[in-house]
């Protein structure tokens, strides 16, 4: 993956070692770049699925509205 903050591509593993020195939990879920630090969430799947929702919430709303025509 990509880093968002200073743009260095590294592997979602290699973030999550760098995450795994982590002092406060150990296990936080986030990515970390190890070139900058950077912490971000893991990759866009989260973005995709809030997408996904988002149009299927649009989807039906045109369909109630088609159904009370
Ligand atoms: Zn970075």
């Amino acid at each position: 993956m990509k880093c968002s903050f200073c743009g260095y591509s590294f592997a979602i593993d290699e973030g999550e070692n760098a995450c795994g020195s982590c002092p406060l939990t150990g296990n936080c879920h986030l990515i970390r770049c190890p070139h900058c630090g950077y912490e971000m969430p893991p990759e866009a799947k989260l973005v995709r699925w809030f997408r996904n929702l988002k149009r299927k919430k649009e989807n039906r709303s045109t369909l109630i509205k088609d159904s009370t025509r």
